[in-house]
Protein backbone atom coordinates (compact mmCIF):
# COMPACT_ATOMS: atom_id res chain seq x y z
CA UNK A 1 0.00 0.00 0.00
CA UNK A 2 1.64 3.26 -1.17
CA UNK A 3 0.24 7.20 -0.79
CA UNK A 4 1.42 10.35 -2.32
CA UNK A 5 0.69 13.41 -1.04
CA UNK A 6 1.09 15.94 -4.25
CA UNK A 7 1.71 19.66 -4.07
CA UNK A 8 1.05 20.27 -0.12
CA UNK A 9 2.36 23.18 1.88
CA UNK A 10 4.85 20.75 3.58
CA UNK A 11 5.47 22.62 7.16
CA UNK A 12 7.84 21.08 10.25
CA UNK A 13 9.62 22.73 13.04
CA UNK A 14 12.47 23.45 10.63
CA UNK A 15 11.35 23.16 7.04
CA UNK A 16 8.66 25.12 5.02
CA UNK A 17 8.58 24.31 1.03
CA UNK A 18 5.48 22.95 -1.35
CA UNK A 19 6.34 19.58 -2.32
CA UNK A 20 5.41 15.72 -2.22
CA UNK A 21 5.02 13.33 0.25
CA UNK A 22 5.43 9.59 -0.82
CA UNK A 23 4.56 6.91 1.77
CA UNK A 24 4.92 2.93 1.77
CA UNK A 25 3.20 1.06 4.10
CA UNK A 26 3.36 2.80 7.36
CA UNK A 27 6.55 4.89 6.77
CA UNK A 28 6.97 7.85 4.89
CA UNK A 29 9.79 6.80 2.36
CA UNK A 30 10.62 10.21 0.59
CA UNK A 31 9.65 13.91 0.77
CA UNK A 32 10.82 16.56 -2.21
CA UNK A 33 9.37 18.20 -5.18
CA UNK A 34 7.71 16.45 -7.88
CA UNK A 35 8.48 13.20 -6.87
CA UNK A 36 8.67 10.67 -9.65
CA UNK A 37 7.18 7.68 -7.86
CA UNK A 38 4.39 5.86 -8.48
CA UNK A 39 1.29 5.54 -5.81
CA UNK A 40 -1.90 3.23 -5.24
CA UNK A 41 -3.45 6.67 -3.91
CA UNK A 42 -2.67 10.26 -4.92
CA UNK A 43 -3.78 12.95 -2.44
CA UNK A 44 -3.93 16.22 -3.74
CA UNK A 45 -3.01 18.82 -1.51
CA UNK A 46 -2.72 21.71 -3.35
CA UNK A 47 -3.45 25.14 -1.34
CA UNK A 48 -2.98 22.95 1.76
CA UNK A 49 -0.90 22.92 4.52
CA UNK A 50 0.47 19.53 5.07
CA UNK A 51 2.59 19.09 8.80
CA UNK A 52 2.91 16.11 11.10
CA UNK A 53 0.09 14.95 13.42
CA UNK A 54 -0.64 16.18 16.72
CA UNK A 55 0.78 14.57 19.83
CA UNK A 56 -1.70 15.44 23.09
CA UNK A 57 0.54 14.33 25.55
CA UNK A 58 -2.01 15.36 28.47
CA UNK A 59 -5.41 13.16 28.54
CA UNK A 60 -7.59 11.46 30.78
CA UNK A 61 -9.44 9.19 28.96
CA UNK A 62 -11.82 6.53 30.40
CA UNK A 63 -10.51 7.53 34.36
CA UNK A 64 -11.94 6.67 37.04
CA UNK A 65 -13.05 9.49 39.39
CA UNK A 66 -15.35 10.05 42.51
CA UNK A 67 -17.42 7.06 41.44
CA UNK A 68 -17.58 7.68 37.71
CA UNK A 69 -15.63 7.73 34.73
CA UNK A 70 -14.16 10.39 32.35
CA UNK A 71 -17.18 10.63 29.53
CA UNK A 72 -14.67 9.84 26.35
CA UNK A 73 -13.26 6.37 26.49
CA UNK A 74 -9.64 5.41 24.57
CA UNK A 75 -12.43 4.81 21.47
CA UNK A 76 -14.32 7.56 21.42
CA UNK A 77 -11.76 10.13 22.60
CA UNK A 78 -8.64 8.42 20.14
CA UNK A 79 -11.50 9.25 17.65
CA UNK A 80 -11.95 12.47 18.68
CA UNK A 81 -8.60 13.76 18.78
CA UNK A 82 -7.98 12.46 14.90
CA UNK A 83 -11.03 14.15 13.81
CA UNK A 84 -9.25 17.52 15.33
CA UNK A 85 -6.00 16.47 13.58
CA UNK A 86 -4.10 14.57 16.77
CA UNK A 87 -2.54 11.27 16.16
CA UNK A 88 -1.16 10.42 18.88
CA UNK A 89 -2.51 10.94 22.51
CA UNK A 90 -0.55 10.51 26.09
CA UNK A 91 -2.62 9.44 29.29
CA UNK A 92 -2.05 9.03 32.45
CA UNK A 93 -2.11 5.75 34.49
CA UNK A 94 -2.82 6.58 38.36
CA UNK A 95 -1.15 4.10 40.58
CA UNK A 96 -3.61 3.38 44.11
CA UNK A 97 -1.18 4.45 47.18
CA UNK A 98 -0.68 1.20 49.04
CA UNK A 99 -0.72 -1.13 45.53
CA UNK A 100 2.31 -1.59 43.19
CA UNK A 101 2.63 0.53 39.74
CA UNK A 102 2.22 -2.34 37.37
CA UNK A 103 -1.13 -2.88 39.02
CA UNK A 104 -2.33 -0.17 37.94
CA UNK A 105 -0.83 -0.74 34.89
CA UNK A 106 -2.67 -3.41 34.48
CA UNK A 107 -5.58 -2.03 35.08
CA UNK A 108 -5.68 1.00 32.48
CA UNK A 109 -4.51 -1.15 29.94
CA UNK A 110 -8.18 -3.52 30.49
CA UNK A 111 -9.29 -0.44 29.58
CA UNK A 112 -7.06 1.09 26.24
CA UNK A 113 -5.72 -1.81 25.08
CA UNK A 114 -7.50 -2.70 21.53
CA UNK A 115 -9.74 -0.07 21.79
CA UNK A 116 -7.68 2.78 20.76
CA UNK A 117 -8.46 4.36 17.17
CA UNK A 118 -5.27 6.92 17.03
CA UNK A 119 -2.13 5.76 18.71
CA UNK A 120 -1.26 6.46 22.74
CA UNK A 121 1.30 5.97 25.47
CA UNK A 122 0.80 6.43 29.23
CA UNK A 123 3.14 8.36 32.13
CA UNK A 124 2.86 6.59 35.23
CA UNK A 125 1.68 8.56 37.66
CA UNK A 126 3.67 7.93 41.28
CA UNK A 127 1.39 8.23 44.41
CA UNK A 128 2.65 6.28 46.81
CA UNK A 129 7.19 5.88 46.52
CA UNK A 130 8.56 3.58 48.60
CA UNK A 131 11.30 1.23 48.55
CA UNK A 132 8.60 -1.59 46.46
CA UNK A 133 7.39 1.05 43.92
CA UNK A 134 11.22 2.23 43.77
CA UNK A 135 12.32 -1.16 42.40
CA UNK A 136 9.46 -0.58 39.55
CA UNK A 137 10.98 2.35 37.69
CA UNK A 138 14.08 0.69 35.50
CA UNK A 139 11.29 -1.95 34.66
CA UNK A 140 8.93 0.88 33.28
CA UNK A 141 11.57 2.62 31.29
CA UNK A 142 13.43 -0.35 29.65
CA UNK A 143 10.62 -2.68 29.00
CA UNK A 144 7.04 -1.08 29.48
CA UNK A 145 8.84 1.95 27.52
CA UNK A 146 6.79 3.80 29.58
CA UNK A 147 9.61 6.91 30.33
CA UNK A 148 7.94 9.70 32.39
CA UNK A 149 6.54 9.42 35.70
CA UNK A 150 3.91 11.88 36.74
CA UNK A 151 3.84 13.22 40.24
CA UNK A 152 1.18 15.14 42.00
CA UNK A 153 2.37 17.91 45.17
CA UNK A 154 -1.55 18.69 45.42
CA UNK A 155 -4.78 16.29 45.94
CA UNK A 156 -3.47 15.15 49.44
CA UNK A 157 -4.69 11.31 50.94
CA UNK A 158 -5.13 10.52 47.37
CA UNK A 159 -2.09 11.14 44.75
CA UNK A 160 0.06 13.72 46.64
CA UNK A 161 3.59 12.64 46.98
CA UNK A 162 5.62 15.14 49.96
CA UNK A 163 9.04 16.16 49.14
CA UNK A 164 10.69 13.60 50.78
CA UNK A 165 9.30 10.91 48.00
CA UNK A 166 9.79 13.58 45.46
CA UNK A 167 13.76 13.90 45.86
CA UNK A 168 13.88 9.92 46.02
CA UNK A 169 11.73 9.58 42.92
CA UNK A 170 13.85 12.46 41.48
CA UNK A 171 16.64 10.15 42.10
CA UNK A 172 15.89 7.01 40.79
CA UNK A 173 14.41 8.31 37.97
CA UNK A 174 17.55 10.30 36.44
CA UNK A 175 19.47 7.19 37.49
CA UNK A 176 17.30 5.26 35.39
CA UNK A 177 17.21 7.59 32.31
CA UNK A 178 14.15 8.83 32.29
CA UNK A 179 11.44 12.11 32.96
CA UNK A 180 9.23 13.46 36.00
CA UNK A 181 6.15 15.41 35.18
CA UNK A 182 4.69 17.38 38.17
CA UNK A 183 1.12 18.90 39.06
CA UNK A 184 2.63 21.50 40.61
CA UNK A 185 0.30 23.44 43.35
CA UNK A 186 0.78 23.24 46.65
CA UNK A 187 -2.44 21.34 48.16
CA UNK A 188 -2.00 21.68 51.94
CA UNK A 189 -2.33 25.72 50.93
CA UNK A 190 -5.21 24.66 48.37
CA UNK A 191 -7.01 22.27 51.04
CA UNK A 192 -7.13 24.92 53.55
CA UNK A 193 -8.76 27.66 51.48
CA UNK A 194 -11.50 25.14 49.70
CA UNK A 195 -12.42 24.26 53.71
CA UNK A 196 -12.44 27.66 54.42
CA UNK A 197 -14.91 28.74 51.40
CA UNK A 198 -17.38 26.17 51.85
CA UNK A 199 -16.97 26.69 56.27
CA UNK A 200 -18.35 29.99 55.32
CA UNK A 201 -20.89 29.21 52.70
CA UNK A 202 -19.19 29.98 49.74
CA UNK A 203 -19.99 27.48 47.52
CA UNK A 204 -20.40 28.47 43.69
CA UNK A 205 -17.72 27.30 40.89
CA UNK A 206 -15.87 30.69 41.05
CA UNK A 207 -14.70 29.76 44.67
CA UNK A 208 -12.97 26.70 43.14
CA UNK A 209 -11.08 29.51 41.04
CA UNK A 210 -10.85 31.87 44.68
CA UNK A 211 -9.32 28.60 46.63
CA UNK A 212 -6.58 28.13 43.87
CA UNK A 213 -4.79 31.81 43.41
CA UNK A 214 -1.98 32.09 41.46
CA UNK A 215 0.72 31.64 44.69
CA UNK A 216 -0.43 28.34 45.08
CA UNK A 217 0.70 27.39 41.75
CA UNK A 218 3.95 29.50 41.87
CA UNK A 219 4.83 28.13 44.94
CA UNK A 220 4.96 24.67 43.86
CA UNK A 221 6.71 25.24 40.48
CA UNK A 222 9.28 27.06 42.25
CA UNK A 223 9.86 24.17 44.69
CA UNK A 224 9.71 21.78 42.43
CA UNK A 225 12.41 22.83 39.73
CA UNK A 226 14.23 23.49 43.11
CA UNK A 227 14.24 19.79 44.06
CA UNK A 228 14.72 18.54 40.59
CA UNK A 229 17.92 21.21 39.74
CA UNK A 230 19.39 19.37 43.23
CA UNK A 231 19.08 15.91 42.12
CA UNK A 232 19.78 16.78 38.49
CA UNK A 233 16.79 14.82 36.71
CA UNK A 234 14.95 16.45 33.89
CA UNK A 235 11.11 17.81 34.73
CA UNK A 236 8.24 18.56 33.02
CA UNK A 237 5.48 20.79 34.32
CA UNK A 238 2.12 20.31 32.79
CA UNK A 239 -1.13 22.39 32.70
CA UNK A 240 1.17 25.41 33.12
CA UNK A 241 -1.43 28.45 34.02
CA UNK A 242 0.40 31.57 35.45
CA UNK A 243 3.16 34.43 35.68
CA UNK A 244 4.01 33.59 38.96
CA UNK A 245 4.83 29.82 37.81
CA UNK A 246 6.94 30.87 34.53
CA UNK A 247 9.11 32.75 36.35
CA UNK A 248 10.08 29.75 38.46
CA UNK A 249 11.08 27.91 35.28
CA UNK A 250 12.81 31.42 34.04
CA UNK A 251 14.87 30.65 36.67
CA UNK A 252 15.58 27.04 36.39
CA UNK A 253 16.69 27.99 32.58
CA UNK A 254 19.39 30.35 33.97
CA UNK A 255 20.99 27.47 35.98
CA UNK A 256 20.80 25.78 32.47
CA UNK A 257 18.33 22.42 34.02
CA UNK A 258 16.73 20.40 31.95
CA UNK A 259 13.24 21.58 32.70
CA UNK A 260 10.24 21.64 30.49
CA UNK A 261 6.85 22.95 30.57
CA UNK A 262 3.60 22.12 28.94
CA UNK A 263 0.25 24.55 28.73
CA UNK A 264 -2.91 23.79 27.79
CA UNK A 265 -5.49 25.59 25.07
CA UNK A 266 -7.91 26.76 27.64
CA UNK A 267 -5.13 29.09 29.35
CA UNK A 268 -3.95 30.66 26.09
CA UNK A 269 -7.59 31.45 25.06
CA UNK A 270 -9.90 31.78 28.14
CA UNK A 271 -9.69 33.21 30.94
CA UNK A 272 -11.62 33.03 34.84
CA UNK A 273 -14.16 35.55 34.48
CA UNK A 274 -16.33 32.24 33.11
CA UNK A 275 -16.28 31.24 36.67
CA UNK A 276 -18.82 34.79 37.37
CA UNK A 277 -21.50 32.78 34.98
CA UNK A 278 -22.93 31.07 38.46
CA UNK A 279 -23.15 27.18 38.22
CA UNK A 280 -22.11 27.60 34.17
CA UNK A 281 -18.70 27.82 35.48
CA UNK A 282 -18.83 24.35 36.34
CA UNK A 283 -17.87 23.44 32.43
CA UNK A 284 -14.60 25.47 33.05
CA UNK A 285 -13.70 24.28 36.47
CA UNK A 286 -10.70 22.48 36.44
CA UNK A 287 -7.30 22.76 38.37
CA UNK A 288 -5.08 24.75 38.28
CA UNK A 289 -8.31 27.21 37.21
CA UNK A 290 -8.63 29.57 34.23
CA UNK A 291 -6.50 32.56 35.17
CA UNK A 292 -6.26 36.43 34.01
CA UNK A 293 -5.65 37.84 31.01
CA UNK A 294 -2.26 39.16 31.61
CA UNK A 295 -1.10 34.93 32.53
CA UNK A 296 -2.57 34.58 28.50
CA UNK A 297 0.22 37.39 27.66
CA UNK A 298 2.67 35.50 29.26
CA UNK A 299 1.95 32.16 28.36
CA UNK A 300 2.10 33.68 24.76
CA UNK A 301 5.00 35.29 25.21
CA UNK A 302 6.42 32.15 26.72
CA UNK A 303 5.88 29.96 23.73
CA UNK A 304 8.09 32.47 21.39
CA UNK A 305 10.83 32.81 23.88
CA UNK A 306 11.36 28.79 24.21
CA UNK A 307 10.43 28.63 27.99
CA UNK A 308 7.06 26.90 27.14
CA UNK A 309 7.40 23.60 24.59
CA UNK A 310 4.16 22.36 24.69
CA UNK A 311 0.39 23.08 23.89
CA UNK A 312 -1.66 20.29 25.30
CA UNK A 313 -5.26 19.87 26.79
CA UNK A 314 -5.54 18.05 30.02
CA UNK A 315 -8.74 16.68 27.89
CA UNK A 316 -10.73 15.34 30.78
CA UNK A 317 -14.49 15.15 29.50
CA UNK A 318 -17.79 15.22 32.15
CA UNK A 319 -20.88 15.10 30.84
CA UNK A 320 -23.29 17.77 32.53
CA UNK A 321 -25.29 15.86 34.73
CA UNK A 322 -21.70 14.32 36.25
CA UNK A 323 -20.82 17.64 36.66
CA UNK A 324 -24.10 18.61 38.23
CA UNK A 325 -22.52 15.85 41.56
CA UNK A 326 -21.23 19.74 42.91
CA UNK A 327 -24.49 21.40 42.48
CA UNK A 328 -24.73 23.01 46.13
CA UNK A 329 -20.67 22.35 46.24
CA UNK A 330 -17.90 23.38 43.74
CA UNK A 331 -15.17 20.82 45.54
CA UNK A 332 -17.69 18.39 43.88
CA UNK A 333 -17.54 19.11 40.78
CA UNK A 334 -15.26 16.53 38.73
CA UNK A 335 -12.47 18.69 37.35
CA UNK A 336 -11.90 18.70 33.68
CA UNK A 337 -13.26 20.27 30.54
CA UNK A 338 -13.26 18.48 26.88
CA UNK A 339 -10.54 20.00 24.00
CA UNK A 340 -8.96 16.81 22.63
CA UNK A 341 -10.61 17.60 19.54
CA UNK A 342 -10.06 21.44 19.21
CA UNK A 343 -6.90 22.03 20.27
CA UNK A 344 -5.08 21.84 17.09
CA UNK A 345 -7.89 24.12 15.19
CA UNK A 346 -7.75 26.84 18.07
CA UNK A 347 -4.21 26.93 18.15
CA UNK A 348 -4.23 27.45 14.20
CA UNK A 349 -6.75 29.67 14.40
CA UNK A 350 -6.11 31.89 17.74
CA UNK A 351 -2.32 31.39 17.20
CA UNK A 352 -0.93 31.23 13.57
CA UNK A 353 -3.63 33.04 11.82
CA UNK A 354 -3.63 36.17 14.09
CA UNK A 355 -0.14 36.32 14.11
CA UNK A 356 0.95 35.23 17.41
CA UNK A 357 3.23 32.23 16.66
CA UNK A 358 4.64 31.16 13.16
CA UNK A 359 3.88 28.01 11.68
CA UNK A 360 7.12 26.09 12.70
CA UNK A 361 6.15 27.36 15.81
CA UNK A 362 3.09 25.61 16.09
CA UNK A 363 4.40 22.53 14.88
CA UNK A 364 6.57 22.44 17.34
CA UNK A 365 4.46 23.09 20.15
CA UNK A 366 1.28 20.93 18.94
CA UNK A 367 4.00 17.63 17.81
CA UNK A 368 7.66 18.15 17.54
CA UNK A 369 8.56 18.96 20.98
CA UNK A 370 6.15 16.39 22.70
CA UNK A 371 7.93 13.41 20.32
CA UNK A 372 11.46 14.97 21.59
CA UNK A 373 10.48 15.29 25.18
CA UNK A 374 8.37 11.80 25.70
CA UNK A 375 11.15 9.92 23.82
CA UNK A 376 9.42 9.20 20.24
CA UNK A 377 11.42 11.49 17.98
CA UNK A 378 11.87 11.02 15.26
CA UNK A 379 9.18 8.18 14.74
CA UNK A 380 6.97 10.69 15.82
CA UNK A 381 6.48 14.45 15.40
CA UNK A 382 8.00 15.34 12.13
CA UNK A 383 8.09 14.52 8.42
CA UNK A 384 10.68 13.04 7.46
CA UNK A 385 11.88 9.53 5.51
CA UNK A 386 12.00 6.50 8.21
CA UNK A 387 8.99 8.13 9.98
CA UNK A 388 5.86 7.15 10.62
CA UNK A 389 3.59 8.52 7.97
CA UNK A 390 1.13 10.35 10.73
CA UNK A 391 0.02 13.86 8.56
CA UNK A 392 -2.60 16.58 8.91
CA UNK A 393 -3.78 17.89 5.43
CA UNK A 394 -5.24 20.69 6.53
CA UNK A 395 -7.16 24.21 4.51
CA UNK A 396 -6.06 27.34 6.22
CA UNK A 397 -8.73 29.11 4.91
CA UNK A 398 -11.98 27.18 5.59
CA UNK A 399 -13.77 28.87 8.74
CA UNK A 400 -16.40 26.89 10.73
CA UNK A 401 -17.93 27.01 14.36
CA UNK A 402 -17.27 25.03 16.99
CA UNK A 403 -20.26 23.36 18.76
CA UNK A 404 -21.26 20.59 20.57
CA UNK A 405 -23.84 19.41 17.63
CA UNK A 406 -21.11 19.15 15.28
CA UNK A 407 -17.84 17.46 17.26
CA UNK A 408 -17.26 14.20 18.30
CA UNK A 409 -16.20 13.81 21.89
CA UNK A 410 -18.31 12.01 23.91
CA UNK A 411 -19.98 14.89 26.45
CA UNK A 412 -22.82 17.22 25.36
CA UNK A 413 -21.35 20.44 25.81
CA UNK A 414 -18.71 22.26 23.73
CA UNK A 415 -15.99 24.57 26.63
CA UNK A 416 -15.79 26.67 22.80
CA UNK A 417 -19.28 26.70 22.15
CA UNK A 418 -19.82 29.20 18.79
CA UNK A 419 -16.08 30.14 18.04
CA UNK A 420 -15.85 30.95 15.05
CA UNK A 421 -12.18 29.14 13.67
CA UNK A 422 -10.05 30.05 10.87
CA UNK A 423 -8.32 26.77 9.48
CA UNK A 424 -9.84 22.97 9.14
CA UNK A 425 -8.20 19.69 9.12
CA UNK A 426 -9.45 17.81 5.96
CA UNK A 427 -7.35 14.49 5.83
CA UNK A 428 -5.37 12.59 8.50
CA UNK A 429 -3.38 9.91 7.91
CA UNK A 430 -2.00 7.57 10.90
CA UNK A 431 0.90 5.11 10.43
CA UNK A 432 0.29 5.58 6.31
CA UNK A 433 -3.49 5.41 6.54
CA UNK A 434 -5.92 7.39 5.75
CA UNK A 435 -7.78 7.78 9.19
CA UNK A 436 -9.88 11.07 8.39
CA UNK A 437 -11.26 11.85 5.29
CA UNK A 438 -14.58 14.68 4.49
CA UNK A 439 -15.79 14.32 8.03
CA UNK A 440 -15.59 10.33 8.20
CA UNK A 441 -13.64 8.46 10.02
CA UNK A 442 -11.97 5.26 8.36
CA UNK A 443 -9.78 3.91 11.09
CA UNK A 444 -11.21 1.28 13.34
CA UNK A 445 -10.97 1.11 16.94
CA UNK A 446 -7.91 -1.06 17.74
CA UNK A 447 -6.08 0.08 14.93
CA UNK A 448 -4.20 2.74 17.46
CA UNK A 449 -1.00 1.31 18.35
CA UNK A 450 0.72 1.50 22.07
CA UNK A 451 3.88 3.10 21.59
CA UNK A 452 6.83 2.49 23.59
CA UNK A 453 8.76 5.28 24.24
CA UNK A 454 13.07 5.57 24.58
CA UNK A 455 15.08 6.62 27.72
CA UNK A 456 14.51 10.59 27.45
CA UNK A 457 18.16 11.10 28.25
CA UNK A 458 19.02 9.98 24.88
CA UNK A 459 16.77 12.82 23.45
CA UNK A 460 16.70 15.89 25.88
ZN1 LIG B 1 -4.43 16.15 33.90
Amino acid sequence: MSVLIKNGRIITAAADFIGDIFIEGEIISAIGKNLAVKAATTIDATGKLVFPGGIDPHVHLDMPFMGTFSSDSYETGTRAALYGGTTMVIDFVLQTQGKSLQHALNDWRSRSDNNCVGDYSFHMAVTDFNDETKKEIRHFIEEEGIVSFKTFMAYKGALMIDDRQMIGLMEEVKKCGGLINVHATNGDMIDYLVAKHRAEGKLSPLYHYLSQPEITEAEASERFVDMAGYTGCPGYIVHLTCEGALNAVRNATKRNQKMFVETCIQYLLLDASLYEKDFEGAKWVMSPPLREKKDQATLWAGINQGLVQVVATDHCPFKWDQKLMGKNDFSKIPNGHPAIENRMELLYSEGVEKGKITLNKYVEVTSTNAAKIFGMFPRKGTLAPGSDADIVIFDPTEKHILSVATHHMNVDYSAYEGWEVTGKVKTVLLRGKVAIDNNKCEAEKGYGQFIKRKKVSQMV
